[in-house]
């Protein structure tokens, strides 16, 4: 417990750019959020998973085991009396002296803090977002979840200046990837009365495998509905019947206009709103 606080410390030091930390100068650094609705979390598992599979990528060891984790976070949960947010976890390599060289027996160190957030306002659900297209200049390595985001912040700030809720991120091939903090995804017309298909990219090293999506895919599946894993151009975006993104904080929401065009009717898709209301239920059955 007493390391644990030194090691917070210590980082509040680096802040103020005393640089025996390694946490304001490296991006050694792997995070996780998980949702939290009506107090329990969503998809608890399928997170710790994602961090495990992070860390390991990056050659980090979990700072706790499993079980000890999930405590700490339930107990973090109830302590700041969160009922619908986000849990945020970031695990650095640990304290040590700037170097590019991984540090010898050294213990990783986890910073968890707690985001009451408020339900996206229901103008947001009614009208769907704009996304803009950007080219993915990130690393080839986005299905580890660290904290090198400066090609995703630069481009969500792009599309906020823009009057956008997102960017849609477009690699060499003309193929959208995903957002810069969500899961990109199409509905394609249904041919002779049958309802559209739904596409994402599949899970490669090319995007991260965001646990929203991956609920969506299986609830999808688990209802017969038309899915397909596949990589999609920004012209089929534009030219799909529907459009929509998914995250932790976001859920399931509408793309209703990309690149100032609008989608399909303009206005979010059935199938889209189906789904949100098909992962609410699911994060209900958290709780
Ligand atoms: N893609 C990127 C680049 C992200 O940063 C995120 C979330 O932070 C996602 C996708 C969505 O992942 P999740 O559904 O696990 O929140």
């Amino acid at each position: 417990m007493q390391r644990q606080s030194s090691e917070i410390l210590c980082h509040a030091t680096a802040m103020l750019m005393d640089a025996t930390c390694r946490i304001a100068t490296d991006m050694y650094i792997s995070y996780e959020v998980i949702p939290v609705y009506r107090g329990r979390m969503i998809d608890a598992t399928a997170h710790l998973d994602r961090l495990d599979y992070s860390l390991g990528e990056l050659r980090i060891a979990p700072p706790m085991g499993r079980r000890a984790l999930e405590l700490v976070i339930a107990q973090l949960i109830a302590r700041n009396g969160l009922t619908n947010g986000l849990v945020y976890m970031q695990v650095t390599r640990g304290v040590a002296p700037r170097d590019h060289k991984f540090p010898k027996d050294v213990a990783s160190a986890l910073v968890m803090t707690t985001k009451q957030t408020k339900s996206l306002p229901p103008s947001l659900l009614e009208t769907g977002v704009a996304v803009i297209t950007r080219p993915d200049i990130r690393w080839q390595r986005r299905d580890i979840k660290s904290v090198s985001l400066l090609p995703n912040i630069l481009a969500k700030q792009e599309a906020s200046e823009q009057g956008g809720y997102e960017a849609w991120l477009v690699d060499e091939q003309g193929l959208i990837t995903e957002g810069s903090s969500t899961n990109a995804w199409i509905v394609n017309h249904g041919r002779d009365g049958e309802a559209g298909e739904i596409v994402t990219r599949p899970r490669s090293h090319d995007i991260l495998s965001g646990i929203t999506r991956l609920a969506v895919i299986a609830l999808a599946k688990e209802r017969n509905l038309r899915l397909v894993e596949r990589a999609f151009s920004a012209a089929e975006a534009s030219a799909a019947a529907e459009a929509f993104l998914t995250s932790s904080s976001a859920f399931v929401l509408p793309v209703t206009q990309i690149d100032g065009k609008p989608v399909g009717s303009g206005k979010p898709g059935p199938l889209t709103l189906r789904l949100r209301q098909i992962y609410l239920q699911h994060a209900e059955q958290a709780v």
